[in-house]
């Protein structure tokens, strides 16, 4: 049996009590059988989208399109669907048309996998047309009716089923993983912002020794040619540096992309439709990645004054799985007593500004930069010189100099 949040259990009394059937169904019964914590609670109904909203004070209609109402409580909130089957699949996309239905279990038949296609009322008990518990309990995913047929309507079931698996620890059952070898090319239907969100998710689920599965499923070459041949090389050398990275989708990244150049990784994130800024760390990584990590306080100052704290802590993260990891532990207690210390680690840092040194004679434009660089050097070196009237002499006595 599975334990009900109490505003979920209001939610499908109310629904009942109006003459409705109501169940939990999805992610959160799979979840529920496994002993996970469900993300979130939905629910299925036999209620018209418009006769869920008028049964409830605060709703959205944001997917009212598919036939589900967002219902919030306690600042909770709730996806309702109303019971429904998806027409034809022309696009491998997108069904042509949503038609609802009164009948539960062609709802169940329209999901991905039977692990996913069960739904659970605390007084009905489980509704399980296609054994999706014994599935669970074989630890197997296992497509719903003809694989082939589900993946041919859409393609994104197909990363989606190596995705759960990596999340889960599951194995792909025989008739469904032939099915995503044969219709691996059918990937190309879909559009960059899904494949990214799936295989982000791929990555930083806690079972990589299912990459194997990815490598095999044919689907890499058919979302970027040279990306795909670059994994076939890192194999499953993969599965060790993805367990010990840290759980980031820049660093998760990093790792798949970690034979690129910058340009290259550059072109494939704008392919894949990464945000600004996690491309951005990618590329910072890449480019210190390979690099000997720092063993002195002034290195670790110089990097972190460069790349930042939080990412110069990755950096040296990533840089064990690489290199010496006794060398990372040194370099990350390095980077622990240059912060607590409050070293100085860049220009913003310096006790002295480009306006003080002007008032103080030194002239602006390139002149200015090159002092105020040679003073952070110093300072990097020996922090105990970020003080004031110290900078301001040095910067006398290198005026000429530079
Ligand atoms: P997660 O933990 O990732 O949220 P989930 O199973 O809840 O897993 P969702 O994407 O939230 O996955 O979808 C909820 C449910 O909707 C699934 O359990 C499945 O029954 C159905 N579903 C989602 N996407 C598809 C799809 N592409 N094809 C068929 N059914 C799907
Ligand atoms: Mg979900």
């Amino acid at each position: 049996n599975i334990v009900l949040p109490e505003d979920v259990i209001y939610l499908l009394d109310t629904l009942n009590k109006n003459g409705y059937e109501a169940y939990i169904v999805g992610g959160c019964v799979r979840d529920s059988i496994l002993g996970r914590q469900p993300q979130d609670w939905d629910i299925t109904t036999s209620a018209l989208p418009e006769e869920t909203k008028s049964l409830f004070p605060h709703t959205f209609d944001t997917g009212i399109q598919h036939g589900t109402i967002t219902v919030v409580r306690n600042k909770v909130n709730y996806e309702i669907t109303t019971y429904r089957l998806d027409g034809e699949y022309h696009d491998g996309r997108h069904p042509d048309a949503v038609q609802f239905t009164p009948d539960l279990k062609e709802d169940l038949l329209r999901r991905d996998f039977t692990m996913n296609a069960i739904a659970y009322h605390p007084k009905e008990g489980f509704q399980d047309p296609f054994s999706g518990r014994e599935d669970i309990a074989r630890e197997l995913i296992r497509g719903v009716g003809v694989p082939a047929k589900r993946f041919q309507e859409d393609a994104l079931r197909m990363l989606r089923c190596v995705r759960f698996a990596a999340q889960l620890g599951f194995a792909v059952e025989e008739e469904t993983r032939t099915a995503m070898a044969e219709n691996a090319a059918l990937i190309e239907k879909i559009s960059a912002e899904r494949i990214h969100e799936e295989l982000d998710k791929l990555w930083r689920s806690p079972y990589p020794e299912k990459l194997p599965l990815l490598l095999e499923s044919g689907l890499l070459p058919h979302i970027d040619h040279l990306w795909a041949e670059q994994m076939g090389r890192l194999g499953e050398g993969l599965i060790p540096q993805l367990k010990a990275a840290p759980n980031t989708s820049a660093c998760r990244w990093t790792l798949v992309l970690q034979n690129y150049r910058e340009a290259e990784a550059k072109a494939f994130c704008k392919k894949l439709k990464f945000d600004n800024s996690t491309m951005k760390e990618i590329v910072l990584y890449l480019r210190h990645f390979h690099e000997e990590t720092p063993q002195t306080a002034y290195g670790v100052r110089k990097l972190a004054g460069t790349l930042g704290e939080d990412i110069t802590r990755r950096l040296f993260r990533m840089q064990a799985i690489l290199h010496d990891k006794t060398a990372a532990q040194k370099a990350e207690n390095l980077l622990d007593q240059v912060l607590a210390a409050g070293d100085c680690l860049n220009l913003k840092g310096l006790a002295v500004n480009g306006e003080e040194l002007m008032a103080a004679g030194i002239p602006k434009g390139k002149h200015l930069g090159a002092v105020l660089n040679a003073l952070l050097e110093d300072v990097l070196r020996e922090p105990a010189h970020n003080e004031k009237n110290y900078l301001l002499q040095e910067a006398q006595k290198r005026k000429d100099e530079v």
